[in-house]
């Protein structure tokens, strides 16, 4: 499973299945054709994990909503795949406080790395994790570790130079 924001407030953040969401068919497409076409396959899955800030720490206030859809490690179709890489995110990281919007990061993006498939969606979500992390030096993400680390998970972490790359976890 992967979880993306769905919303960022000061003291809230709700992060939801990256499935989540009704799939929209703007091309028109039919079902064999729509795999190719599009980066996502979302099943309109609600689960959804609610984060709230009491007094600069984070904890996880709210599971909500199980999935409809199967849990695995297999991340085909899932967003993810093209989410930004390592690379584009310490730049995103060094643009951040700047005063740059998402679209003016992303123009920066495309002419530095030829290949690179980020979206300004993916660019404002880093953003907001910045942020998370710099408001409070424990974000969302870390609050969630605590929690999944706990005897009723099961999970596995994997860290990147001290910052959470990857959360697989299920109940
Ligand atoms: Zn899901």
């Amino acid at each position: 499973m992967v979880l993306t924001i769905k919303t960022s407030k000061e003291k809230r953040v709700v992060m939801k299945c990256d499935l989540g969401g009704e799939y929209v068919n703007m091309l028109n497409l039919t079902d064999e054709t729509r795999q190719k076409e599009t980066h996502t396959r979302r099943t309109g899955c609600e689960f959804e994990i609610v984060f709230s800030s009491v007094k600069g720490v984070w904890a996880v206030c709210k599971i909500s909503g199980n999935h409809n859809h199967e849990l695995g490690g297999n991340l085909a179709g899932h967003a993810v795949k093209c989410c930004l890489s390592e690379l584009e995110k310490v730049k995103v990281r060094a643009f951040s406080g700047q005063g740059l919007v998402p679209k003016d990061i992303l123009c920066i993006l495309r002419k530095e790395f030829a290949n690179s498939h980020s979206t300004a969606k993916e660019i404002y979500n880093e953003l907001i994790v910045v942020r998370a992390e710099e408001l409070r030096g424990r974000g969302p993400i870390e609050a969630l570790v605590e929690l999944i680390s706990c005897s009723d998970y099961f999970s596995k972490v994997r860290l990147v130079e001290g910052v959470v790359d990857y959360v697989f976890f299920m109940h």
